[in-house]
């Protein structure tokens, strides 16, 4: 049987921060801002994979009370989710992620995400797709005062992932 999870995340940009998303960093005036490196992709692929499992979220696993997380690789986070997923019997099966942000445009570091992802939850590149969109202009997002991420993740018992 698979099973499915999905995942939301958002982070406020804000001016002198490193901009890490789906474990890339990339070159922008601004990054995002949270307890760990803020990596709004990472996040949502985390609780997708949390939620598919029955684990509760990664605010559970990861509080962001705790200093171990301060500054934090987000895909080290995911890493750490996988791990208890399999410990269940489970493994992640694939990924579609939608990323919703004004700029800088992203597109053409969607592979290297891939393929950050893809390692962290030991899948091949193609398991894992990462797309793009705008809000339009539309509200906070659409002001490019942040950027939110959604997320699907499947897993099936292990051995026949
Ligand atoms: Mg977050």
């Amino acid at each position: 049987m698979t099973r499915a999870g999905i995942g939301y995340d958002s982070h406020r940009f804000e001016a002198g921060l490193r901009f890490v998303l789906g474990g890339v960093e990339i070159p922008h005036e601004r990054g995002l801002a949270g307890h760990s490196d803020a990596d709004v992709l990472a996040h949502a692929v985390t609780d997708a994979l949390l939620g598919a499992a029955g684990l509760g979220d990664i605010g559970r696993h990861f509080p962001d009370t705790d200093d171990r997380w301060r500054d934090a690789d987000s895909i080290e986070m995911l890493r750490a989710a996988r791990v208890l997923v399999e410990e269940g019997g489970l493994a992640p099966g694939h990924v579609d992620a939608t990323v919703i942000c004004e700029a800088p445009k992203l597109a053409p570091h969607a592979d290297a995400m891939r393929e950050r992802l893809a390692d962290a939850l030991g899948l091949d590149g193609a398991a894992v797709n990462v797309k793009f969109t705008t809000n339009e202009g539309m509200g906070a997002l659409g002001r490019g005062e942040g950027i939110a991420a959604m997320a699907v993740v499947t897993l099936a018992e292990r051995g026949d992932a």
